[in-house]
């Protein structure tokens, strides 16, 4: 899914959000190809006429994607255009959401009917782009989610998102691989810049290191299995570990921690420790960093400082090395429910113990 929003960081990419009552988009889809202008920034990133013309391609097509956001009631219409077989290939995608809320993505939903189409490895050889029908470019990113599904299953360094705006017929193009932030990006940081005194520090590090001995991973590799420890601004520790199941509905450490948080009332968070396999950096997914993120929109709405993200390489008994972020630096161009709602949010805030 990707925001209706941006929160400036990524003020060329794109929403791939329209919004329209079920008239507008019979209209829409009625319409004759639309005439489209690729931005002057744009043009500069795709140089070769013919992948510019499949961009267009797939916005045409992309207009009449079907969707069903009975939630949210914003429509996230994909579509790529592949070369496969002498010809070209369109393929479309769009959200779905159901229930509490959850959601397919649109532009999961794409990648995964490329690969019903045409198998896995000419997915990721074909896919060189994703194309957005919105009624509005200009917001943010993939959410963290789909950030992991497109690392998985696309060439992301190379891989750019297109959005083609439905009010003025601009094509706005920029790089996927710009919402991406590897963990050695973190900035390496002693333990007195972590922002926390050494007894913090020390009983978080020791609290997500003994997360990470618990949990479950029947599936989960040695080294993706994560312990994490949180600290509020109540002063308070929570900690969990990441779990596995047969339906493959993975529990996210960072997001369970979180949550118990959240389930005592104590929303505004100031550290997060990552603590992986020994020795080494722990990778924290696109998901976990987008719980971050929605949890640190909540100290931007009370005007505390940003989480602090910590990473530390869980080495025991000997020197421990620590890197140390925010969300907002580790998941760019991100949105969160205080960019689609922030009154809800404020009010939502009201009840929050201070
Ligand atoms: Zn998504």
């Amino acid at each position: 899914m990707r925001g209706i929003r941006g929160r400036g960081a990524w003020s060329i990419v794109v929403a791939g959000l329209a919004v329209c009552g079920t008239e507008a988009c019979a209209r829409a889809a009625a319409e004759p190809p639309a005439h489209w202008t690729a931005t002057k920034e744009s043009r500069e990133l795709v140089a070769d006429p013919s992948l510019l013309a499949r961009m267009f391609k797939a916005l045409d097509a992309a207009r009449s994607a079907g969707t069903d956001p009975i939630i949210s009631k914003f429509n996230v219409r994909a579509a790529t255009v592949i070369r496969h077989a002498g010809g070209e290939k369109t393929i479309l995608g769009g959200n779905s959401e159901y229930r509490v809320p959850e959601a397919i993505h649109g532009e999961t939903s794409l990648m995964n009917h490329v690969i019903t189409e045409v198998g896995p490895e000419e997915a990721k050889r074909e896919v060189g782009f994703i194309a957005f029908y919105g009624e509005r470019c200009g917001g943010g990113g993939s959410c963290g989610d789909c950030r992991d599904y497109l690392l998985a299953t696309t060439r992301w360094q190379d891989l750019l998102i297109v959005c083609g705006q439905a009010t003025d017929h601009t094509v706005h193009v920029d790089r996927f691989a710009k919402g991406i932030v590897p963990e050695e990006r973190f900035p390496e940081v002693p333990a007195d810049g972590t922002g926390l005194t050494t007894a913090q520090l020390d009983a978080l590090v020791e609290a997500a290191l003994g997360a990470r001995a618990g949990g479950i991973r029947l599936f989960t590799p040695p080294e993706d299995h994560l312990g994490v420890a949180i600290l509020t601004t109540a002063g308070k520790v929570y900690r969990a570990a990441g779990a596995d199941d047969a339906a493959f509905h993975y529990r996210y450490p960072l997001g369970a921690a979180l949550q118990q948080a959240a389930t005592e009332r104590d929303y505004f968070v100031r550290a997060v420790v990552v603590a992986g396999d020994p020795g080494r950096t722990p990778r924290v997914s696109y998901r976990d960093r987008q719980y971050g993120y929605e949890f640190s929109s909540f100290n931007r709405k009370r005007g505390l400082a940003p989480i602090r993200l910590i990473v530390v390489d869980g080495t025991q008994g000997g020197a421990r090395h620590y890197r140390a972020t925010t969300f907002e630096d580790a998941l760019p161009g991100a949105f969160s429910t205080a960019d689609f709602m922030p009154e809800a949010v404020d009010k939502f805030l009201q009840t929050a113990p201070r």
